[in-house]
């Protein structure tokens, strides 16, 4: 199929992308890496009067370490995160879950701000921004506003940020020295949307218990879900097989997994425990100095 007749926009600036964002809010798309877009577009899921090209916006793609944060461009392509060495040192987990994105064509195309606006619950890099806890910043004419993740995906598909809002940077936090960590996703085959996915990090204290945990879900609920306060309550805990499974367990009883007839709801709770009990392994086991 063809895409509804639209305008097109090249923009060359974030102040031009925002201006234009301004003038024609609700009837304008952004057109970053098109993996989705375009698709949706051409199955007129999507049929916007004004297309905003921001591909051509100088330094838009950019990887940066500020202190302990990575500073990435909204417009950094899948396939660069994976290949940074920079991503790869100072937050390689992020780096392992770019690398899982669909296949090298997409990677090559698709951008960090595209899939965390586009914010499908079963992505890979909003589950990662989840989290870490990653700072997102969005611009328009009206100013620039920090958005936490948590706060950032707000349903299936749906996030926070407003029609005239462009997604400029996002800041990482780099995992702490010694951290490990786990990245476990479920696809029925290789290069396709996960059903579901684990992300996990831990830190070991000197007599090697836990001294932090963080674990985040993708694809088991409408927006990822991250671990929160339960942390604390694991330091100390020495991380055998039997403390990641329960682990799992407690946090995935919490959810109210999806449900659809393709993968019903206790298909996805099941998935979600055994994938997080194997990336907190992998975290341990990393924190470990190992290699799972
Ligand atoms: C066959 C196939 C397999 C895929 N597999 C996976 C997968 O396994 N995991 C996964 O995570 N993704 C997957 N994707 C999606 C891919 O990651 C996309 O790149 C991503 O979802 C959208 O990024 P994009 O840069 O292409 O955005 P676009 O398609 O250009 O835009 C998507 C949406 O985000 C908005 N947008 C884009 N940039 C910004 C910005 N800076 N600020 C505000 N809004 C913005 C657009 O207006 C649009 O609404 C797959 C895609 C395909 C076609």
């Amino acid at each position: 199929m063809k895409p509804a007749a639209f305008v097109y926009h090249g923009a060359r600036s974030i102040d031009e992308a925002v201006a234009l964002l301004a003038s024609h809010g609700d009837d304008a798309k952004l057109l970053a890496g098109g993996q989705s877009l375009v698709p949706m577009m051409n199955m007129r899921l999507a049929q916007p009067r004004h297309v905003i090209d921001i591909n051509n916006i100088a330094q838009g793609d950019a990887i940066a370490l500020d202190g302990d944060r990575l500073v990435l461009g909204a417009l950094v392509r899948h396939e660069a995160v994976a290949r940074s060495a920079l991503v790869r040192t100072r937050c390689p987990i992020l780096a392992a879950a770019a690398a899982s994105i669909g296949h090298y064509a997409i990677r090559t195309r698709g951008t960090l701000g595209g899939s965390l606006a586009h914010a499908d619950p079963a992505a890979q890099l909003p589950l990662i921004m989840t989290l870490l806890d990653a700072a997102l910043e969005a611009r328009s004419v009206r100013g620039s506003r920090m958005v936490g993740a948590a706060q950032f995906f707000t349903g299936v598909f749906a996030t926070a940020l407003a029609p005239d809002e462009l997604l400029t940077t996002v800041q990482v936090p780099c995992l702490p020295t010694g951290a490990g960590w786990g990245f476990r996703l479920m696809s029925r085959r290789v290069g396709d949307f996960a059903i579901a996915a684990a992300a996990a990090t831990v830190t070991l204290d000197t007599d090697g218990g836990i001294d932090t945990v963080r674990a985040a879900l993708g694809g088991v609920e409408a927006t990822p879900v991250s671990l929160g306060g339960l942390g604390a309550a694991q330091r100390g805990h020495s991380p055998d097989r039997a403390w990641s499974a329960a682990l799992a367990k407690s946090f995935v009883a919490a959810r109210q997994p999806l449900d659809d007839p393709r993968v019903p709801a206790v298909y996805r709770r099941e998935l979600a425990e055994v994938l997080l009990t194997r990336a907190l392994d992998d975290a341990v086991v990393r924190a470990r100095g190992g290699s799972p």
